[in-house]
């Protein structure tokens, strides 16, 4: 197995910050990676992960055999590390019930989620005596009681804790937040990273031209049928059959952002290629075919 950091692609300026911050053992203790979604900063925060809390890392860099570093790797739906010291923070990630709610998180991450996950554990080392870190996916949807919760914690870590904010949002953090992490600025991918990106498999793409019609039809479409179309569709599939499905849309998707190279809508299209790559990333991860659709789907349709 590849260390995770070693997959990163096209983001030269923010693999050069984390290297050079790794090499010379100066991690920051909080960090906000920022860009557009599918760009590669959940990859980079896990990467970065991994190499913290990797039981026999080569000059900081995590070894990717270890047993730390293959539990460091999110797995499933909800792409959680099974490391007990790689923490995923996101708003409904969890049952109301594990985080000491009776409601679930509609709204933002909230101040309970903060509380369980992360105030619980402050005064605690890692379980596994390295690093413990904590990823927070769409950081600008903490809600103002979580992130002053936060601060503190992010004003004076506990040695060995680390914070990394994701958000595509940034300016949408509250300032003191911003104020206490170095942010590293992840950029739009070139069509040339894209098309490397798509995985290289053979695929029969015949059968799936109405699936892929059905997906640029989902793109900004005002209804949410088609996402539930989506999820019985990829259900029939099952998983196979839709990873396969997917690499077709995925191929289309990248097509269409290299035909508008140099073009705003561009960018679009490759975020948009982006959320579908992660879909395949979670049917990988065993994610629920149905769930999967239908979540991609309704997502493109936001899009
Ligand atoms: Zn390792």
């Amino acid at each position: 197995m590849t260390a995770l950091l070693q997959t990163l692609r096209g983001q030269p300026v923010a693999s050069r910050v984390l290297e050079r911050a790794l090499s010379e053992g100066h991690v920051h203790h909080a960090y906000l990676f920022e860009g557009q979604a599918g760009v590669g900063k959940e990859l980079a925060a896990f990467g970065l992960a991994q190499a913290l809390v990797c039981a026999q890392p080569t000059l900081h860099f995590a070894c990717g055999e270890c047993s730390a570093c293959k539990r460091a790797v999110p797995r499933g739906e909800k792409r959680l590390a099974a490391h007990p010291d790689v923490v995923v923070l996101e708003r409904g990630l969890y049952e109301p019930a594990q985080i000491g709610r009776k409601s679930p998180e509609t709204q933002d991450i909230s101040v309970d989620q903060v509380r369980t996950l992360v105030l619980a554990r402050a005064a605690f080392r890692a379980h596994e005596d390295r690093a413990k870190v904590f990823i927070v996916r769409a950081a600008e949807e903490l809600s103002i009681s979580a992130a002053n919760a936060l601060l503190k914690t992010l004003e004076e870590p506990m040695s060995g804790t680390f914070f990394i904010l994701l958000s595509s949002q940034p300016d949408a953090l509250l300032p003191t937040i911003r104020s206490r992490t170095q942010r590293v600025r992840f950029g739009a991918l070139s069509s040339e990273v894209l098309n490397e990106l798509l995985p290289n498999r053979a695929v029969e793409a015949t059968g799936y031209e109405s699936f892929v019609e059905g997906a640029l039809e989902a793109v900004g479409a005002a209804s949410f049928g088609r996402s539930l179309e989506a999820g019985e569709e990829m259900k029939r599939l099952s998983r196979e059959g839709s990873i396969d499905a997917l690499l077709a849309v995925a191929r289309k998707f990248a097509a269409i952002a290299k035909e508008h190279a140099n073009e705003p809508s561009s960018e679009l299209w490759a975020m948009r290629f982006g959320l579908v790559e992660r879909a395949i990333v979670a049917l990988e991860g065993n994610g629920s075919p149905q769930l999967v659709g239908e979540s991609l789907f309704s997502r493109l349709r936001r899009s």
